[in-house]
């Protein structure tokens, strides 16, 4: 439904929104809060969590504006967050040679859009990148990335719809090292269905890798759409369970009420945020920092 579509706010409208209306630290205060991060897909046991630390809070330093408040907020929130494991760190680049990552995840949720644009972000950056169409199951998807390809001015290297996506990986890995690349960003097919298949097709294009770059993948990055909110936690679970993954890419933080899944993702698995999304463009594309984000959130 359209309509509802439009008028669903965002987290951070939702959490200003909060304040905007703010009166007094009271019991209704804290229903509010814990109803606007509940529907926000922060988790249950995240928000407890943060109403409880933000209690105590309240009660050690007497905060009672809602700026106060607001100010003691994102402190526990970045409190909770820093706890939850250990602390984020962004996608290294191999100094001897092309940095290879890995993308992973279930169809639709915005795998070839991030590689372009981490690509054009890398580009822009003064590296040398290649892409490798590794999704030869999905119809159009080797077709997709041909045409960020082209949109980023980044060569691409691909084969048959419906090919051994192996061998994509192992063209594309010898490119990279002939070709003196810096990074060589490689796309798969997401298909959680059939977790057997997944896990032996991802294991041969490791193994094919690794022949050429015994420490490759570097990376190897589960993309998740942060509008599936809960489902998203869910798919992070299961695809922990199956394949070796070193982070998470959260797309569609733009305008989506269930951001705060972040939190519970954060909270539930030990894997940091490397890749945010924002939107569809070009420069949409953000390396996450947890303080920035939340400051950002709760402006
Ligand atoms: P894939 O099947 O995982 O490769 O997914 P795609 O890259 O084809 O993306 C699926 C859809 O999500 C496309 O319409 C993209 O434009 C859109 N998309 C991807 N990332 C973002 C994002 O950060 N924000 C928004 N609003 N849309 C996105």
């Amino acid at each position: 439904d359209k309509g509802v579509e439009k008028t669903r706010k965002s987290f951070s409208d939702r959490i200003n929104e909060l304040f905007a209306g703010f009166r007094e630290v009271d019991e209704e205060f804290f229903d509010d809060l814990e109803e606007t991060l509940i529907t926000s897909d922060v988790g249950f046991d995240m928000t407890i969590a943060l109403s409880d630390a933000l209690r105590e809070e309240i009660q050690l330093k007497g905060a009672r504006n809602g700026e106060e408040v607001k100010n003691l907020i994102v402190e526990k929130m970045i409190d909770i967050y820093d706890q939850g494991g250990e602390p984020d760190v962004s996608i290294a680049k191999n100094p001897d040679g092309p940095t290879v990552v890995l993308f992973v995840g279930v169809n639709g949720v915005g795998k070839t859009t991030t590689i372009g644009k981490y690509a054009y972000q890398l580009k822009q950056a003064g590296h040398k990148v290649l892409l490798a169409a590794g999704d030869t199951f999905r119809a159009g998807a080797i077709e997709q990335l041909e045409e960020w390809g082209k949109r980023v001015d980044v060569p691409v290297i691909s084969g048959k719809a419906h090919g051994d996506p192996a061998s994509v990986a192992f063209d594309a890995v010898k490119e990279a090292t002939n070709g003196d690349y810096d990074y060589l960003l490689i796309d798969t097919a997401g298909r959680l269905q059939n977790k057997v298949n997944l896990m032996n097709e991802l294991e041969k294009m490791k193994r094919i890798i690794q022949r050429e770059i015994p420490q490759a993948p570097h990376e190897t990055l589960l993309v998740l759409d942060a509008t599936t909110g809960q489902n998203a936690l869910i798919q992070a679970k299961e695809f922990d369970k199956t394949v070796d993954i070193s982070g998470l890419v959260l797309t569609k933080l733009d305008g989506t009420a269930k951001g705060g899944v972040i939190f519970a993702i954060r909270y539930e698995l030990d894997l940091p945020v490397k890749l945010i999304g924002l939107g569809e463009g070009l420069d949409d594309l953000q390396v996450f920092e947890a303080e920035k984000f939340i400051y950002q959130l709760i402006k």
